[in-house]
C-alpha cells in the first residue's frame, strides 16, 4: 500500500487528496466529448449568433441524459453529483459554447430550487417537462430597484382565498422560457421573500419587448398585474429566502464552470493559432512576449479549475458550500474573461472579428462578471467570511432627531 511516514506513524495513501478524476468521471467526461464533438461542434458558430434559446439542443440534451444530471432518479434525473455536471458543461462549452447554456439551464439553475423544494405535483407538472427538454425554466429575481441588493425586492405576493396574487416587474430573465420561478413578497424584510411557479401565457403576466444583452441573448421585462397563482403553484412562502440563495449556490457554479470552459476554448483557439501564424518570419508562438502570455493563462486556467472542482466536490449531491463558491466564481470569472481578452490579442484583428467564437466568448465571459452575483458582491461576501463578521451595505438609518 502506497503512504508515507510522518512523525514516526505510516499513513496511508487514502489520507492524501487526490487530485485525479476517477475512472467513472473520464469515462463519463469522455462520453459527453463524444456526444458534444457528434451533435454539437457542428453549427456552433450559427448557434452562437442566435439570440433565441437553442430548444433543439435541449431534446438533444434529454435523449443523451444530460438534464438533471445531479437529481435524484427519483424525481427523473440521473442520481450523479455536481462534480459530474461540471464536467459536463466544460465538454460542452469546448465543442460548442452556446449550448453549455442549456447544460445550465437544465442543470444549475432555478431546475434546482424546484427539485430541492417543490412538491411531488409541482415536479409532475413543472420538472418533467424541463428534464425531457420540450420546456424551459428560468429565474425571475432582479428588479429595476432590486439588482445586488435582491432583498429590497418588491414584487408582491397577496393573499386572494387559498392562492396569491402577484404584482410587480421583473427585469432580465430569458424571455424565451416557458416557465419561471419568480422571487416575491409575502410581507416584509428578508423574512417575507419565497417563490411561486409562473408559466407564461398566464393572464395578467405580460412581457415587454426583448432587448439585447452584449452576448446577443435575448431578455425581457416581465410584467405581473394582479396575476392569481393557485396554492399549487406556490414553491416556497414566507422564509423561503435563505433556502433559495442556498441552491443559487448551485447556479453559480454553472456560471463559475461556463467562464471557465469558454475562457479554455480561447485559450486553445489562441494556442492553436500562435502555432501556424508568421510574423517576420517566424510563428507567434517563438515571440517571448506571447509565450508569457500563455505561460500567465495556463496558471490563471489551472488555479480557477481546481477552485472550483473543490466548490464541486465537496458539495457532492447537495449544495455547495458559500465560502467556496464564492472564492470559485470569483476567480473563474476573473479568470475567463482576462484569459479571452489576451487570446483575442493574441489573435490580432482576426480575434476581434466573428470569423472565430473567441470574441462570442469574451462578451460573455464580461457578462458573469455581473450575474448572479457580481465580482463586487463576491468580494463583498468574502470580506465578511475573513473577518468573521457582518459588514451591513445598507445606508446607516437618519439619526432620530
Ligand atoms: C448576462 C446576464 C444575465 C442575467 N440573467 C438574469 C436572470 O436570468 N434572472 C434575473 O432575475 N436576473 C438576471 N440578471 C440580472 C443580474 O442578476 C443583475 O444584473 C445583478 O444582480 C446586478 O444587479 P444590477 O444589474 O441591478 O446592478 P447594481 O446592483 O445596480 O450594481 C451596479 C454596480 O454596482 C456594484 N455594487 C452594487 N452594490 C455594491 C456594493 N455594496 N459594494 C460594491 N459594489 C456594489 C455592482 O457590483 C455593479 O458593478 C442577469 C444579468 C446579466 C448581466
Amino acid at each position: 500500500m502506497r503512504g508515507i511516514v510522518l512523525a514516526g506513524r505510516w499513513i496511508p495513501s487514502y489520507f492524501r487528496m487526490d487530485f485525479n478524476l476517477t475512472d467513472e468521471q473520464r469515462a463519463f467526461q469522455e462520453s459527453v466529448r463524444a456526444f458534444a464533438r457528434r451533435e454539437l461542434e457542428q453549427g456552433a458558430f450559427h448557434r452562437a449568433h442566435v439570440s433565441e434559446f437553442p430548444r433543439d439542443i435541449a431534446l438533444k440534451m434529454a435523449r443523451a441524459g444530460l438534464l438533471g444530471i445531479t437529481l435524484p432518479e427519483s424525481d427523473g434525473g440521473m442520481g450523479g453529483t455536481l462534480m459530474d455536471a461540471v464536467l459536463a458543461i466544460e465538454q460542452v462549452a469546448l465543442a460548442c459554447p452556446r449550448s453549455a447554456d442549456v447544460l445550465q439551464e437544465g442543470n444549475f439553475g432555478a431546475i434546482r430550487v424546484l427539485a430541492a423544494f417543490g412538491t411531488a405535483d409541482q415536479k409532475r407538472r413543472y420538472l418533467s417537462k424541463v428534464l425531457s427538454g420540450e420546456e424551459i425554466i428560468a429565474v425571475a429575481m432582479t428588479e429595476p430597484n432590486a439588482g445586488s441588493a435582491v432583498t429590497d425586492l418588491e414584487t408582491s405576493a397577496k393573499p386572494d382565498g387559498a392562492g396569491f396574487r402577484i404584482s410587480g416587474q421583473k427585469v432580465f430573465p430569458n424571455p424565451h422560457a416557458d416557465q419561471y420561478v419568480v422571487y416575491v413578497r409575502y410581507g416584509p424584510g428578508v423574512g417575507g421573500i419565497g417563490s411561486v411557479l409562473l408559466r407564461k401565457g398566464a393572464p395578467g403576466f405580460t412581457l415587454g419587448k426583448p432587448s439585447k444583452f452584449l452576448s446577443g441573448a435575448d431578455w425581457a421585462a416581465l410584467y405581473f398585474d394582479d396575476v392569481y397563482v393557485p396554492p399549487e403553484d406556490v414553491l416556497l412562502r414566507e422564509g423561503g429566502f435563505k433556502k433559495q440563495i442556498a441552491s443559487f449556490n448551485v447556479e453559480r457554479i454553472g456560471n463559475a464552470a461556463r467562464s471557465l470552459a469558454f475562457g479554455r476554448y480561447c485559450y486553445t483557439a489562441a494556442r492553436d493559432y500562435a502555432g501556424v501564424r508568421k510574423q517576420f518570419g517566424r510563428l507567434l508562438c517563438e515571440f517571448q512576449g506571447i509565450q508569457w502570455k500563455f505561460a500567465e493563462m495556463k496558471v490563471q486556467l489551472d488555479a480557477a479549475q481546481l477552485l472550483l472542482y473543490r466548490a464541486a466536490v465537496n458539495a457532492d449531491r447537495g449544495f455547495p458550500a458559500p465560502e467556496e463558491t464564492t472564492v470559485a466564481k470569483l476567480t473563474c470569472n476573473q479568470t475567463g474573461f482576462n484569459v479571452a481578452n489576451e487570446a483575442m490579442q493574441i489573435m490580432g484583428g482576426l480575434g476581434y472579428t466573428q470569423e472565430t467564437l473567441v470574441e462570442y466568448c469574451f462578451r460573455r465571459s464580461r457578462g458573469w462578471m455581473i450575474a448572479g452575483g457580481s465580482i463586487e458582491m463576491m468580494k463583498n461576501r468574502l470580506a465578511e467570511i475573513i473577518f468573521e463578521r457582518r459588514f451591513s451595505q445598507r445606508a446607516p438609518r437618519a439619526r432620530a432627531s
